[in-house]
């Protein structure tokens, strides 16, 4: 290799590495790059996901290659190869379809790169070494009790009309917040207290592609008009804010939100800030908070023990089966949020600062 191509190859890594143009020399804490691949940047939530692991990775001496895929696979396919090919240690992965990735990380494997399902699992591959995410049933859980609570179902009242909307087909935790949220309602619905005036009631029938709101938005337009002619829904499980806010436009379209209509309690999940400000303006009735920050510490520290060979925590060995093995998992815990409480918990724990929700 002659020597300009020599110079050009380092000053090139020395860029991918971050270290300062003119002194190629790494710092102490340089522990080599990690390939950060998230879905899209049109939830906040995964904006936040890739800053906290951006910063959680520095903290811990690495650098981050973080790459959006713009919701599209082939996108996130290439972004992966490109990562792999730059030589990352590890790569953590929030994958847009959990299916698609497992030719990328054989290659992966190949080289002895470490991979982290971030947030959803990765299934149909063996090389997956560890998942980090949230308690996903216990969200669905908790999205089901705040419409529970609303109701006041507990209490005995009732019946109810509800719709019923699921997130990605191709998203593996779409399956646990619908499993979680129908241990709740089920037996409601079972006791004729909750009715489902669509009958659409399964996955199979309620899931929302990429969980894209304009998607929710039609459906719920064609839910009310086929089947609330006179009748009233009263509550509608939402598995995501992004979803919420699209079913909200379309019951404010035929003339829920008045003093002699008020909007059905409408679930969510993320706390995202058009979502908090629609709890405060009381539409969207509660959403799910999941501390992301969290979620980025808990996976940096996971990137940094496997790189030391050490133990890495893990506190669930049995729940994710990703149909060629059950992947250890750290589970974080998720906390509903409604009016009565979004102050103490988002505001309160800095997560969302109070300016951002006038
Ligand atoms: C995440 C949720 C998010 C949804 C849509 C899921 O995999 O766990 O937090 O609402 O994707 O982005």
């Amino acid at each position: 290799m002659n020597s300009r191509r020599t110079t050009l190859k380092a000053l090139a890594a020395g860029i991918t590495l971050g270290f300062a143009l003119g002194s190629p020399v790494a710092n102490a804490q340089d522990k080599g790059l990690v390939g950060v691949s998230m879905p899209t940047k049109t939830s906040t939530r995964w904006v936040s996901d890739g800053n906290s692991m951006v910063s959680s990775l520095a903290a811990l001496g690495y650098k981050a290659d973080l790459q959006y895929a713009d919701d599209d696979i082939p996108n996130q396919l290439a972004q992966i190869e490109n990562m792999i090919t730059k030589g990352v240690k590890v790569l953590v992965i929030a994958a847009i379809d959990g299916s698609t990735l497992s030719n990328a990380l054989q290659k992966a494997a190949d080289k002895g790169i470490k991979v982290v399902a971030y947030d959803r699992l990765i299934v149909g591959s063996k090389n997956v070494d560890y998942y980090a995410t949230f308690d996903n049933f216990q969200v669905g859980v908790l999205q089901a009790q705040s419409l529970e609570k609303a109701l006041g179902l507990k209490e005995g009242k009732g019946p109810f009309n509800i719709e019923l909307f699921g997130g990605s087909a191709d998203d593996n935790n779409a399956f646990f917040f619908y499993d979680g949220a129908m241990s709740v309602l089920q037996p409601y619905i079972d006791k004729g207290k909750l009715v489902v005036m669509s009958k659409q009631i399964g996955m199979n029938k309620v899931s929302t592609l990429r969980w894209d709101g304009a998607v929710a938005q039609a459906r719920m337009d064609n839910l009310l008009s086929a089947f609330y002619g006179k009748a009233k829904v009263n509550a509608v499980l939402s598995p995501y804010d992004g979803l919420s806010i699209g079913i909200l436009s379309s019951l404010k379209g035929v003339g829920y939100g008045s003093a002699g209509q008020p909007y059905p309690y409408v679930s969510g999940q993320d706390a995202e800030v058009p979502s908090v400000k629609s709890i405060i303006r009381k539409e969207q009735y509660s959403t799910i908070f999941k501390d992301t920050r969290e979620l980025a510490k808990v996976t940096a520290k996971m990137v940094d023990s496997m790189m030391a060979g050490k133990t890495v925590e893990i506190n669930d060995t049995k729940t994710y089966n990703n149909k060629v093995k059950v992947v250890p998992s750290y589970l974080l815990k998720p906390v509903s949020v409604d009016l009565s409480n979004y102050k103490a918990v988002l505001v309160g724990s800095g997560y969302i600062k109070e300016e951002q929700l006038k």
